[in-house]
């Protein structure tokens, strides 16, 4: 009898006991192919040499110290690369161990910084519906998932949601992509002048949206106008990149492919590939400075953040990458997964809709093709697609997420960087058998 408790107590789990490359295996000796990388976390795939060799010199050298007191080279050379690479005006990266982590410290951070500028008026958070940003009470407060947060809600702080960019349920048919995106970002003024301009600190948004939608990207220009919005009324646009980012859509962060520069980013999953707990915030240089001209402090932080070995795990994590052109593979793999869901799906009646970037694609299960009628919570589809695929060695990332309150299913699929087309044809042909046993 297990002595953990496990996120599900009635549901006993296989033991994994190892993985090499695309594939992981269990105790009765079966292997899956992990085509969600996790959830979004395995970029470089299992057991990739260079990283464990690079883990190992690591902890010959030093294993850990606390950042009250040390740097370290691994958390400084991390740091360095991510900013050479990050969207114009992010100057700094706050090292932490996760996604949650990583959004808590960026509230916090945007609540300082106007602390720090004489605008203590500033409190309002502003996000989206339908959207994930973490489970810790904070992240929990941002995210939009009303079935992940209804228990919890006397409990968090008080944030508001507008509607995300979802062209599949909320473009009405006539409306042009351009009038979608006005209507879409004109809720986030109307929130804006509602609570009060001059007392909105931040919109947090992820740019792909991940676990709640299935790799829902926003239509052209969105984020363009939300960029211009947060701008007008001097609100931080805090973009959520732990799943969509590092490479996962095709560039290196989501945002590339909208022409905006958030002020904070979050990062985490494919920075470390699962090779370590790590995650980071990216801060403007304006954030910094009005902290360094300020209290000269950040009034954060955790005993792990900047931990050496995570530190030392992403950086060869993001050295492989980079060296191997995988940013190529994610576009050329993604573009022939999309076509392999489109022919295997495109005429499915109960497959909505097929989307998403790169190594990034969901797949939206309805009741009924043309009416978009969801299936409803009794019939568990995610746990049925979850069962089923796992029964024929395949890992992917099934969820049920909140629209106008009805649930709705999508199965979102992430394979690592490293995938080669046999093994996007054995996904797909392994998924399409799952999800007919399964409804
Ligand atoms: N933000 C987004 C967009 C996520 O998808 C997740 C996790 O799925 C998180 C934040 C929280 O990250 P973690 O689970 O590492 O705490």
């Amino acid at each position: 009898m297990t002595r953990i408790l496990h996120r599900a107590i009635r549901t006993a789990l296989p033991v994994a006991v190892g993985g090499r490359g695309v594939e992981l295996f269990d105790a009765d000796g079966n292997a899956y192919i992990d085509a969600s990388g996790g959830a979004a976390v395995s970029c470089l795939g299992h057991g990739h040499p260079d990283v464990l060799a690079s883990m190992h010199a690591q902890i010959d050298r030093l294993a850990y110290a606390h950042t009250g007191f040390f740097t370290s080279e691994a958390a400084e050379e991390l740091a360095d690369r991510l900013i050479a690479e990050a969207p114009a005006g992010l100057s700094h990266a706050y090292l932490v161990c996760g996604g949650s982590e990583a959004i808590e410290a960026a509230l916090k951070m945007a609540r300082q910084y106007f602390v720090e500028k004489g605008e203590p008026q500033r409190r309002h958070i502003i996000a989206r519906r339908q959207s994930y940003h973490g489970n810790t009470l904070g992240a929990l407060a941002a995210g939009g998932n009303e079935w992940r947060r209804a228990q919890f809600k006397p409990l968090l702080i008080e944030t508001h949601h507008i509607d995300p960019c979802y062209a599949y349920r909320l473009q009405d048919g006539s409306e042009s992509d351009e009038a979608y995106a006005a209507r879409a970002a004109q809720q986030l003024e109307d929130k804006i002048l509602e609570l009060g301009a001059g007392e909105v600190i931040a919109f947090v948004a992820e740019t792909v949206v991940g676990a709640t939608s299935g790799a829902v990207p926003p239509v052209a220009d969105y984020f363009k106008r939300i960029r211009a919005i947060c701008d007008r009324y001097g609100v931080l646009l805090i973009l959520d990149e732990v799943m969509c980012g590092m490479g996962r859509t095709g560039t290196l962060h989501a945002c590339e492919q909208e022409g905006v520069a958030p002020d904070i980013m979050t990062l985490a999953k494919g920075l470390g590939g699962g090779y370590q707990p790590i995650g980071a915030v990216l801060l403007s240089r304006n954030i910094f400075e009005a902290f360094a001209n300020g209290s000269g402090f950040f009034q954060h932080g955790h005993t792990y953040m900047g931990h050496p070995m995570a530190a030392a795990a992403a950086l060869a994590v993001q050295e492989v990458v980079r060296r191997d052109n995988l940013l190529g593979n994610v576009v050329a793999m993604g573009d022939l997964l999309e076509h392999r869901l489109l022919d295997r799906f495109g005429n499915h009646h109960h497959v909505g809709d097929i989307r998403g970037r790169g190594l990034f694609r969901g797949i939206e299960l309805v009741a009924d093709r043309a009416t978009k009628q969801p299936f409803g919570p009794d019939l568990k589809l995610n746990a049925r697609i979850k069962k089923e695929t796992m029964a024929r060695g395949l890992m992917v990332y099934p969820m049920g997420g909140t629209i106008d309150g009805r649930l709705g299913d999508h199965v979102l699929l992430a394979p690592p960087f490293i995938v080669e087309r046999e093994d996007i044809d054995r996904i797909v042909d392994r998924l399409g058998a799952a999800i007919d046993a399964a409804i």
